[in-house]
């Protein structure tokens, strides 16, 4: 079998370059600048400027004490419109090179030109890699860095070696070739690892183990005897460089629902409705993550003699967005309590009818805020998006979802 050629290509500064882009207050020329804040109410750092990142300044700080470090900052809100017109533009361009990409967020982008040496004339992946930065930026004034390898592990931290930083000698584009995975993996902390969060970095940190080549010393029967067989297995493979995830450009699947069973039966619409946000809003996360937009929102209500009902909603347009979602879910539950009431076992929320997310065909709504609740914008979508990747990074309680309606 051929080594697999994979890409992660992602944007430098992604909102801090495109609110430079978009110029509000001034915020081309501004060298200490901040994005996000008090312009959608949620108070925290979206993203800073190199320049103010060395006052300290952080993604999901709250925004007051990022001014206390760096006063002198300009902060502008997130140009949302912009900032999706952008990353479909910059999807776009990277499509021209291989059909295989699949979104990660906003402004990551897996691509895998498996396959494609013939079509490129036998070009090194890096010579490749250097032909779509440079269309990239000529097309959408936006600089990427762009990791290669042989999966998506390798892809995505060799990325992070090829960002240029300011007095660092790196030019944007790291391929790791075939074969060296296991080597470039060594100066690594486990923490950089995709998938290992706080939680199991404390676990794994009782057995000292804080690198990769902590872990590379200790053979595989140790780490499932630590760890478990998934979890000893995975971290194994991951120290190695080992990751066979393919690159999926649509993610087959036919429905996605969360529910939840009570503990003691729910009467009460307003703890309903509460059960209902939460469940809305994991589903919804759900559909993201896939890359995908949902036509249908079914809700599910067993009732306490175990009598099962549901409700279903088509929309004209596919949505993705957790207010929207709950939106029609609402909707649909006060339906399904007017023709029945008697107290709930079990709630569900689930979404179906999948198209993929900036498909062609899919109708984006540009208007900053629609008058019908059940229509999706633009905005509602990379505000969703945009939680869903602070969460990534910061845990689920970074930033509360209730704030953004
Ligand atoms: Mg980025």
């Amino acid at each position: 079998m051929t080594a697999r050629r994979i890409l992660l290509a992602d944007a430098d500064a992604f909102y801090v370059a495109v609110a430079r882009l978009a110029d509000p207050q001034g915020a081309g020329k501004a060298r200490l600048l901040i994005v996000g804040g008090s312009a959608e109410r949620r108070g925290v750092v979206m993203s800073a400027s190199y320049e103010a990142r060395a006052y300290g300044v952080r993604s999901a700080m709250p925004m007051a004490r990022a001014l206390r470090l760096c006063r002198d900052a300009l902060v502008v809100p997130v140009p949302w419109e912009t900032c999706a017109h952008k990353s479909r533009e910059i999807g776009a361009v990277l499509r021209r090179f291989t059909p295989v990409v699949e979104q990660a967020s906003s402004d990551e982008f897996y691509l895998d030109l498996s396959g494609t040496e013939q079509l490129y004339g036998g070009e090194p992946l890096a010579v490749t890699a250097r032909r779509m930065r440079e269309d990239v930026r000529n097309e959408t004034a936006l600089s990427l860095s762009i990791g290669g390898g042989t999966s998506k592990l390798i892809a995505k931290l060799a990325a992070g070696v090829a960002k240029p930083v300011p007095g660092c000698s790196a030019d944007g584009v790291h391929v790791v070739p075939p074969g060296a995975e296991a080597d470039f993996m060594l100066q690594f902390a486990l923490a950089d690892i995709p998938f290992v969060g706080p939680k199991f970095q404390e676990r794994l940190s009782r057995f000292g183990l804080r690198t990769v080549r902590d872990v590379v010393r200790h053979d595989r029967d140790a780490l499932v005897r630590w760890l478990g067989e998934r979890e000893g297995t995975w971290l194994y493979d991951r120290a190695r460089g080992i990751d066979r995830a393919p690159v999926h450009a649509v993610r087959e699947a036919k429905s996605v629902s969360r529910d939840e069973t009570f503990a003691t039966d729910l009467d009460d619409d307003a703890a309903l409705a509460a059960r209902l946000l939460s469940l809305a809003d994991r589903a919804s996360a759900d559909v993201r993550d896939a890359g995908l937009l949902a036509r249908t929102v079914t809700v599910k209500l067993r009732d306490a003699d175990f009598t099962t009902r549901q409700a279903s909603r088509t929309l004209r347009s596919a949505v993705e967005s957790d207010r929207v979602v709950y939106a029609v879910a609402r909707e649909l539950l006060a339906r399904l309590r007017a023709a029945r009431r008697m107290p709930a076992r079990l709630l569900g929320v689930a979404l179906s009818q999948f198209v993929s997310a900036g498909g062609d065909g899919q109708l984006f709504l540009l208007e900053s805020s629609s008058p019908d609740a059940t229509l999706e914008t633009e905005r509602d979508r990379i505000i969703s998006r945009m939680i869903d990747e602070v969460r990534e990074k910061f845990g689920p309680d970074a930033l509360s979802r209730g704030a953004a309606r």
